[in-house]
């Protein structure tokens, strides 16, 4: 593994990705910050060592952010290292984690990663990831169970400071409902068309940003459509022909 390297060159053009131009992408993030102002917002405070933003990050799977912080601060109170975690019984882990849900299934993927870890990388630490390339990583991550693209990209963003762009449930439909893709596009290449045509610098601001939007206006049921900044640029609302 060799020193990482955080610059990435930018497509900054006016290509045409299916019927969508980078210039549309670009004015959506600027509609949507305008609205939730998180690229104004000071940096995102990291974790000193990315393995808690990994076991947060599982914690939160399937559950909502009050029961996973809830869980989080459970383990931690109950547990001083990731090596006690690593040793403990499982039943001990999941009820330390039980707010969490399907907390068995959660505390077995814990322990598993955390074995993972400490084996190739002699401790139950990812400090050692901050010196990596980034597609190093991304592999070294997503071959740990349970450990999806979209958990492997905010590890990086959130917790390692590596731009990425994180696809979950919102950012998704938000892409598909304004017409960035089609679809059927999976997760992974919508993360890769947005980490083509978004600056790097606008990633975690943008990411929050969709989060934000597709709770409170893009619902996945019933979205606000008639009150949503977005509704001129937006290709579900056009393909019904009005902005209801
Ligand atoms: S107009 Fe409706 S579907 Fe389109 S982005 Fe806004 S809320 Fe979502």
């Amino acid at each position: 593994m060799g020193l990482k390297n955080k610059t990435k060159k930018i497509n900054r053009t006016t290509d045409v990705y299916g019927n969508c131009t980078s210039e549309k992408v670009i004015a959506s993030l600027d509609l949507l910050e305008e609205t939730w102002g998180n690229e104004k917002k000071p940096i995102y405070e990291s974790f000193e060592d990315p393995i808690d933003g990994l076991i947060k990050t599982v914690l939160s799977q399937n559950t909502n952010d009050a029961n996973r912080d809830n869980a989080w601060q459970s383990l931690k109170h109950r547990f001083p290292s990731w090596d006690k975690v690593m040793s403990a019984e499982v039943g001990e882990v999941a009820t330390a984690i039980r707010s969490a849900g399907i907390a068995n299934v959660k505390a077995q993927r814990i322990k598993t990663i955390l074995t993972k870890i400490n084996n190739s990388l002699g401790e139950c630490s990812l400090k050692k990831l901050r010196d990596w390339h980034k597609e190093d990583i991304k592999e070294f991550l997503g071959s740990l169970p349970g450990v999806g693209p979209k958990t492997v990209a905010c590890v990086l963003l959130f917790d390692i400071g590596i731009p990425a762009f994180p696809v979950d449930t919102h950012v998704a439909r938000i892409s598909k409902r304004l017409g960035f893709i089609e679809e059927k596009t999976s997760p992974i290449e919508i993360e890769r068309f947005l980490e083509n045509v978004v600056p790097e610098e606008r990633f975690l601001g943008g990411h929050l940003n969709m989060i934000a939007h597709g709770r409170a206006i893009c619902k996945a049921v019933k979205p606000k459509c008639t009150t949503c900044p977005l509704a001129n640029l937006c290709e579900l609302t056009k393909s019904r022909g009005d902005s209801s």
